[in-house]
């Protein structure tokens, strides 16, 4: 199955204990794309400036990435900029300059429609909304906020919950949606406006997954040094529905697959800044380290003799 995604492709600024990087590829469908596309075919839908050259375009076609549905009109490319401190989970935004983002007008490419799963990444709910209005014939929508949205369009965001089989969000984002501190409780709380899985990412405390028949949660990857944590959750969200694409199956033990093909990719990314370390990943470290995973996690029934 291929995915369909819409989201933000961003020049980014960040800093992190490891330094400063400038107008640096970013965005949630940038991140997302390479990421899927380790598993599954993807297609991008987003809007870029004439500033967005050739050189940014790059990475994702050199990941094959088909940029159709990518629009290039006057003004400039969105911009975030970020800063870490020591705690690596939570960046402070400095500044959100939405730019071309601000008057785009989603357009699928003829036959995209067709794509049989959508993946709303972080961008202004009413235009997830738009392109969701578009795709009549998915099998699986899941859908991505962040606090900036909640706080500004929470009703546009209520309304697409019921249309969301899978919505993605982290814990302080979960809370402040839903008014809820303790996060079993905020995902009943999601639950109960209609998206039938929900996905808590707790950054370097890993995910759990509530729904689909149970809960199920794993810690991250244990890494000595994290260098940006920038898109992770994005990057998290590409293998997870890369994943689940790639195995066209929507069974919960395929979710746990999901997940941790979220979390191995995920832990790739924040070995690096931008997409430099999902630039030079092999299909055999992903491999390796999921199998690093399984053995991190697993352990014996409880004794009998006990
Ligand atoms: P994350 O995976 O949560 O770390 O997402 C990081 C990416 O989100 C960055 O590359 C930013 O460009 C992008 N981003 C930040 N703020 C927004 C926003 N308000 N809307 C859409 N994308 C954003």
């Amino acid at each position: 199955m291929g995915i369909l995604v819409v989201g933000s492709v961003a020049l980014d600024t960040v800093t992190t204990p490891s330094g400063t990087r400038r107008e640096m590829l970013g965005g949630s469908a940038t991140h997302f794309s390479a990421s899927a596309s380790f598993f599954t075919g993807v297609r991008l839908v987003a809007v870029v400036g004439e500033d967005f050259g050739p050189e940014h375009e790059k990475p994702l076609r050199d990941r094959g990435v088909d940029l159709g549905g990518l629009q290039r009109v006057p003004g400039r490319t969105f911009r975030w900029t970020g800063e870490y401190g020591d705690d690596l989970n939570n960046p402070t935004t400095l500044e959100t300059q939405l730019n071309v983002f601000a008057g785009f007008e989603p357009v699928l490419p003829p036959g995209w429609n067709q794509t049989q799963v959508l993946f709303l990444a972080n961008i202004d709910p009413e235009l997830q909304w738009k392109v969701l209005e578009q795709t009549q014939a998915c099998e699986l929508v899941a859908a991505d906020t962040m606090n900036y949205w909640i706080g500004s369009k929470p009703e546009a965001l209520r309304r697409l919950l019921p249309r969301v089989k899978v919505l993605l969000i982290n814990d302080g984002e979960i809370r402040q949606l839903t008014g809820r501190k303790n996060v079993v409780e905020a995902a009943d709380a999601v639950r109960d406006l209609g998206t039938a899985v929900v996905v808590v990412k707790r950054g370097e405390h890993g995910v759990a997954v509530f729904g689909a028949g149970e809960t199920f949660a794993i810690p991250a990857f244990p890494l000595r040094k994290v260098v940006d944590p920038t898109g992770a959750g994005d990057t998290f969200a590409g293998g997870f529905l890369g994943f689940l694409a790639r195995s066209a199956s929507f069974e919960s033990e395929e979710f746990r697959r999901a997940a941790v093909a979220g979390s191995v990719m995920a832990s790739f990314q924040v070995e690096d800044f931008s997409l430099d370390r999902l630039k030079r990943l092999t299909p055999g470290e992903i491999r390796e380290r999921y199998d690093a995973f399984r053995r991190l996690t697993a352990f014996g029934a409880y004794p009998d003799t006990l």
